[in-house]
Parts: C-alpha cells; sequence; structure tokens
C-alpha cells in the first residue's frame, strides 16, 4: 500500500525546460512581476511573488526567500533556483545571472 511520505526532500532548483511550459511561462511571469515589484521597492509584494513560484514549480522554498532565473550566455541553462547562490555579470551593461553550476563549468566575467 502506497504511503504518502515527504522521505523524498524537495529539489533545490529546477530546470524550465522539465516544466509543463504552461508552469514554465507562468513562473517566468511571476519572476518578472516579483522583479518588477522589487524595483518599485514593493519588497512584500515581491516576496510573495517568489513564493508563489516556488510553490507553483514544486522545490524547497530558497533560504533567501527569492528565485532567480540562470541567464548564461554561455549555454542554453534554464536553471531556477535560489537567488542567494547568483553569480552575477554585466555585459554591455546588462546584468546576467549565472548558476553555481555555470559558474563552476564556464564562469563569464564582467566587461
Ligand atoms: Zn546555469
Ligand atoms: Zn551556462
Amino acid at each position: 500500500m502506497a504511503v504518502m511520505t515527504h522521505a523524498h526532500p524537495l529539489p533545490t532548483e529546477i530546470h524550465l525546460h522539465h516544466l509543463n511550459p504552461r508552469v514554465a511561462d507562468q513562473l517566468v511571469e511571476l519572476l518578472e512581476d516579483a522583479d518588477e515589484q522589487a524595483a518599485q521597492h514593493n519588497l512584500t509584494a515581491a516576496a510573495l511573488l517568489h513564493a508563489q513560484a516556488t510553490q507553483l514549480i514544486g522545490i524547497r522554498p530558497p533560504a533567501s526567500g527569492e528565485l532567480t532565473r540562470c541567464t548564461c550566455e554561455g549555454c542554453y541553462c534554464t536553471t531556477v533556483f535560489d537567488a542567494a547562490a547568483a553569480r552575477c555579470y554585466t555585459s554591455l551593461g546588462i546584468e546576467f545571472v549565472q548558476c553555481e553550476t555555470c559558474a563552476d563549468e564556464h564562469r563569464i566575467y564582467s566587461d
């Protein structure tokens, strides 16, 4: 008899292309909304959107409470992960984010 347990820890990150495309779209929207709210200093609203995004994709809530998306130019990585682990760099004035795997494998430095 199958018993539902929480024995399996939730993943701490997820690849966008592993998600249902509809869910992935929703996730991107939530993260974009959260960025907008944060830019306007609506931090409570931003935190709520990050919590919604975390719940939507079923990963472990990040310690920082914020998710970010790997926008590495070196590969087609689409990892969504804890924003506290993000390695940021700027290229031509645009800020990009690398996840830990990308930063380990092909770190890009700001120009
Ligand atoms: Zn990455
Ligand atoms: Zn990469």
